[in-house]
């Protein structure tokens, strides 16, 4: 891959038409285990292709700006394993300087200057917390839930509060509605709940996976906590029907009403071989350039 230049992207019509939002997968490593982590490389290795290079990844990134991307979301695996992330995000700042930019990490490897570099360009940051007591089983690290806990808290007092996903298993669902009071009481600045979906590694841990059934109880816990004043959401896709999918999968997990997806039109992946893919669960890749 040649070395970034911007305008002779101006002039080429892309190989795929890039949606307004996309998801930067900068890597496949990641630091924890998650049973229920559905990124597709658990399924089929060749998505998470060879590391890309700094180069490549600016010259990607480039291509977005140049093919009017205003949302980023740099994520992984662990983004924060790329040593040259910085670079990348103040690269993509300069020549994104109104984009929405943000990242998704596990907070694993967070810091008090990570997180003023990260404030001083005005990346949005989000963060999951997988469980209390469960958190490592739900990791597969030995790690405790405190530390994730105490860097919502801390990006609370700093102004900058994390957005928090709860992601809902067989290991957490007895102290779901605590993990959710934990996130809304440290400062979370919105709670997005699932639960978990078999893909990705989540397919070798399907006794970890719950009923609909299951799901719509937590929900309804959820709703009867008292009002602590942080917004939240559901999401109810318990399996991707825009990729084929086994029967005994789709009887379990489907959803009859089901109807395609704005994926790949109103937001798309660049997984970490530097090719798109329509949605995070899309198997599916096609060459950027
Ligand atoms: S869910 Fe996130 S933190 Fe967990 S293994 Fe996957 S990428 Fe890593």
């Amino acid at each position: 891959m040649k070395d970034f230049e911007l305008e002779p992207e101006r002039n080429q019509l892309p190989a795929v038409r890039l949606p307004g939002r996309l998801i930067l997968e900068l890597t496949a490593k990641c630091n924890y285990r998650c049973p229920f982590c559905y990124c597709v490389w658990h399924e089929l290795p060749c998505l998470a292709g060879a590391e890309l290079s700094t180069l490549e990844w600016r010259k990607i990134i480039g291509h977005c700006a140049a093919s009017g991307v205003n949302d980023l979301l740099f994520s992984g695996g662990e983004p924060m394993l790329r040593p040259d992330l910085r670079e990348l995000l103040t690269f993509a700042r300069s020549i994104l300087p109104a984009a929405r930019l943000g990242i998704f990490t596990n907070c694993s490897l967070m810091s008090e200057d990570h997180f003023s570099f990260f404030k001083e360009l005005g990346i949005e940051l989000s963060t999951s917390l997988p469980g209390l007591s469960s958190y490592g089983r739900m990791t597969g690290t030995r790690r405790s839930f405190r530390r994730t806990l105490a860097w919502i808290a801390r990006a609370a007092e700093l102004k900058r509060p994390l957005a928090v996903s709860l992601t809902a298993a067989s290991a957490n669902r007895d102290e779901f509605a605590d993990m959710f009071a934990a996130a809304a009481f440290s400062g979370a600045r919105m709670i997005q709940m699932g639960a978990m979906m078999p893909e990705g590694r989540g397919r070798r841990h399907l006794e970890l996976t719950l009923t609909h059934a299951e799901w719509e109880a937590l929900k309804n816990r959820i709703r009867t906590l008292p009002d602590c004043g942080v917004p939240y959401a559901f999401c109810d896709e318990m399996l991707c029907e825009c990729r084929e999918q086994p029967a005994d999968l789709l009887k379990k997990f489907g959803n009859p009403a089901w109807r395609p997806c704005a994926a790949g039109t109103s937001f798309g992946v660049i997984g970490p071989s530097g090719k798109f893919r329509s949605c995070l669960h899309a198997v599916q890749e096609r060459e950027l350039f």
